[in-house]
């Protein structure tokens, strides 16, 4: 970055297009105007780091890779984004396996025909399994309970999780944990957020379903680095800027530069209409003196007690380094003897904190409609990603989100 006389940051060449937001969605438009079109990009982040919420750190104590937003897992089924991400950095053959505590036992996750078995002390058979499973649903069958009818659309987040599992399964596993994770009445949550959890019924305990599955090898900030390696002169990145409060950010407003807006769509019109609801975290980070804390990358924990969701044990996400002696002496030899655990704790998002998802309500999702039918009408700038869309995105949809979003905007130039 190019400096003034008192050393203040200048930009360089006036650029076409103003990124906001170094996270995945703003890399990859970045990286796709670059590449495709030639444009001259700024990209601003008001975080210190590239990545936005995938950004990871080596603990220094230990080398051990931890993700600072919670853990993130790459997984996708869409082959273009699959074959994008591979022109920045190779996928370890990480498959994510994940265990819940429920009632002092340890159960496998996603509910599988070893769930169903463990917790029903049985020995079914897939067809017996479902057989059981079909008839605890038809128990609470909330269509005729609630509504006199065969066959209801599920509504909510309760309705869903009965009508996939049955009632006992699902205040055992789902219940308790949703109610700490979300802290909002399950009734009110989309059906939506369960429908990502697959049920099985064979032994299979993979967490994903999708076709490609791994995790940067060289770690998160390697491949965001790469990303913007790629792009050469014609990007610059400026860290630890605001869009709202930097004062060059200002003038390049003015002059009605075409942006791409990553940030919270509600904070960009003021909360004229109110905030959008989100759920924020806490991470309690720990270094311990034991080689293995819980023998796997995630436990869930179940019931309401303890107060966090789950526990993640970072140097499970890679065991290839441990054992890889090209990996000895340098900054990703995990230390032996020596693990780094993060509880995650959610609360309620209140203005000033991280949010992290969208608890998308009913309520909430009326003023998105008035949000977006603001934005509608803008003619310089453009919102996306998963603030900008108020969108409960993983990874690959955001990059597919991107580049379908870059295909739109092409016709532009
Ligand atoms: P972000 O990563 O949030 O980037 C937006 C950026 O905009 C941020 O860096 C922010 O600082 C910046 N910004 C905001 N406002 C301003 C402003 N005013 N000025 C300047 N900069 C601003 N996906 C998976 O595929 N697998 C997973 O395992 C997974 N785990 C997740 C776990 C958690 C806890 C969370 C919250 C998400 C997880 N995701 C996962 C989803 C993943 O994080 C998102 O898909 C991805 O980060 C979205 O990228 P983005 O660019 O839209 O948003
Ligand atoms: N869920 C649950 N129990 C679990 C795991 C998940 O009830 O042990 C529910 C919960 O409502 C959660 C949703 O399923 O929000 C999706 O789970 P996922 O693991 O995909 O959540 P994420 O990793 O995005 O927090």
């Amino acid at each position: 970055m190019n400096q003034t006389e008192n050393n203040q940051p200048v930009l360089n060449a006036h650029p076409d297009v103003l990124i906001v937001g170094a996270g995945l969605f703003g890399l990859t438009m970045a990286e796709r105007l670059i590449h495709e079109l030639g444009k001259k990009v700024l990209v601003i982040d008001k975080r210190h780091h590239l990545g936005g919420n995938c950004y990871s750190e080596f603990d220094s104590e230990t080398g051990i890779e931890c993700h600072k937003y919670g853990a993130h897992l790459f997984h996708t089924s869409i082959p273009e984004v699959w074959d994008y991400v591979n022109r920045f950095t190779k996928f370890t053959n990480y498959i994510h396996h994940v265990y819940t505590t429920h009632d002092g036992v340890v159960y496998p996750l996603p509910i599988n025909l070893g769930t169903i078995n463990q917790f029903f002390r049985a020995a079914y058979t897939p067809d017996e399994a479902k057989l059981k499973i079909a008839d605890q649903i038809a128990k609470h069958d909330i269509a005729e309970e609630q509504f006199g009818k065969d066959s209801i659309e599920p509504q909510n987040l309760v309705e869903q999780g009965i009508s996939l599992i049955g009632k006992p399964l699902f205040d055992a596993f789902i219940k308790n944990y949703t109610a700490k994770q979300w802290q909002t009445p399950a009734e009110e949550l989309s059906p939506e957020i369960i429908k990502r959890l697959p049920v099985r019924y064979n032994y299979d305990n993979r967490y994903f379903n999708d076709t490609y599955e791994g995790l940067p090898v060289d770690g998160y900030n390697a491949w965001f680095e790469a990303m913007v390696k790629s792009c050469g002169d014609n990007l610059e990145v400026r860290l630890e800027t605001d869009y709202f409060d930097d004062p060059a950010i200002q003038d390049l407003k003015s002059s009605g530069i075409l942006t791409i807006y990553t940030g919270p769509i509600d904070r960009y019109y003021s909360y004229q209409f109110g905030e959008l609801k989100w759920r924020s975290l806490d991470f309690k980070k720990e270094v311990l003196d034991v080689d293995d804390f819980q023998g796997c990358p995630v436990m869930n924990y179940a019931d309401l007690e303890p107060k966090y969701t789950r526990i993640h044990e970072f140097k499970h996400f890679h065991p290839e380094r441990a054992s890889n002696p090209d990996f000895a002496n340098t900054a990703y030899a995990p230390a032996s003897g020596k693990t780094v655990i993060v509880r995650e704790y959610s609360k309620t998002w209140q203005l000033g904190e991280e949010p992290y998802y969208p608890v998308n309500t009913a309520k909430d999702r009326l003023k998105l409609t008035e949000y977006q039918s603001l934005a509608a009408n803008e003619k310089n700038v453009v919102f996306g990603g998963r603030l900008g869309e108020y969108a409960y995105y993983d990874m690959d949809k955001t990059i597919a989100a991107a580049l379908a979003k870059f295909e739109e905007l092409r016709s532009r130039f």
